[in-house]
């Protein structure tokens, strides 16, 4: 009930900052939005001042049941290039594409990749009446990224052609580091002594242990709007770190870390953060801290998590 209404308060405070005034932009140059952290990180790292770039999820807020205000949806159907998740959590993106659809350029990062379900983890608590949902956090996988980069990368130079040269130059740096970053967690994971990792939380991880072979056990599914967590699976979750004697259980950005505690209190084992990169708080962005960064950070607390 809480959190509900900080939520509902979080939204109103976040339509009322656009709603004050449109962001400054640069109208010699093409205005491109983003809906959330990753893609506006990518975006970014690509065009650099060349593009003037907006992101509509506030820093530090929830970015599930968010929903454009008006003045947002204008400035989207102003903009040059629009890019969204095009999962369940941005339907609202979907039904404004099927609106104005013609006018619009923009780009769905799922549309960029290999997708696959949410999926029903042995213990996780799920909504059963609902129909398996694309599982959208695409960008958890450095190497997803990499496509997804390419993709953007793409858009940008058809938006900016005199610019294409410099932007492929900027796209190879950030592909690079991003295959570095691969092959680090691969080889984090193939020394480690475990290939087993427990959330106390949703899951928005399953493309990075898809790809790096981890079995994975958590207590609700990717962007469940849940917020109740029963006993049963919480116990579930203790007698998975019991058996496979897991140093540590992960939260992520942003819980109040309640459960994570509670498995903590119960094992003995240590409690980590896995970022998600949904959204970064506003320190985080004031300080410019990348997709790429926080990857480096949870490829430190991921090596902890396998030996
Ligand atoms: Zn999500």
């Amino acid at each position: 009930m809480k959190r509900t209404l900080a939520l509902t308060l979080c939204v109103l405070l976040a339509c009322s900052t656009l709603a004050c005034g449109a962001p400054k932009t640069d109208a010699s140059k093409p205005t491109v939005v983003a809906t959330i952290f990753p893609q506006y990180d990518f975006i970014r790292a690509i065009a650099g001042d060349r593009v003037n770039l907006i992101m509509l999820a506030k820093p530090g807020g929830e970015v599930h049941g968010y929903d454009p205000s008006l003045s947002e949806m204008n400035l989207i159907l102003a903009s040059d290039l629009f890019v969204y998740v095009g999962g369940e959590t941005d339907r609202w993106a979907k039904d404004l594409l099927e609106k104005n659809g013609k006018d619009l350029n923009a780009i769905a990062l799922v549309d960029l990749v290999d997708t696959v379900d949410e999926e029903l983890a042995p213990g996780m608590q799920g909504e059963a009446e609902e129909a398996p949902e694309t599982d959208e956090h695409v960008w958890t996988s450095p190497r997803n990224c990499i496509r997804i980069v390419e993709g953007l990368c793409d858009a940008l130079c058809a938006l900016l052609p005199e610019e294409a040269d410099a932007m492929k130059t900027n796209t190879a740096a950030y592909i690079s580091e991003l295959t570095e970053l691969d092959g680090a967690f691969h080889d984090a994971v193939n020394n480690g002594k475990r290939k087993t990792v427990v959330f106390a939380e949703r899951f928005p991880f399953r493309y990075l242990c898809d790809e790096l072979g981890l079995r994975y056990y958590a207590a609700l599914p990717g962007c469940s709007s849940n917020e109740e967590v029963s006993l049963s699976t919480v116990s579930f979750l203790i007698d998975r770190v019991k058996a496979e004697n897991l140093p540590c259980v992960f939260t992520i950005e942003f819980s109040d870390g309640r459960i994570a505690k509670t498995i903590a209190d119960a094992t003995g084992c240590e409690i980590l953060e896995l970022h998600s990169c949904h959204n970064v708080s506003k320190a985080d962005l004031d300080a410019g801290v990348t997709v790429l960064d926080l990857m480096r950070r949870n490829l430190q607390s991921l090596k902890k998590a396998v030996n």
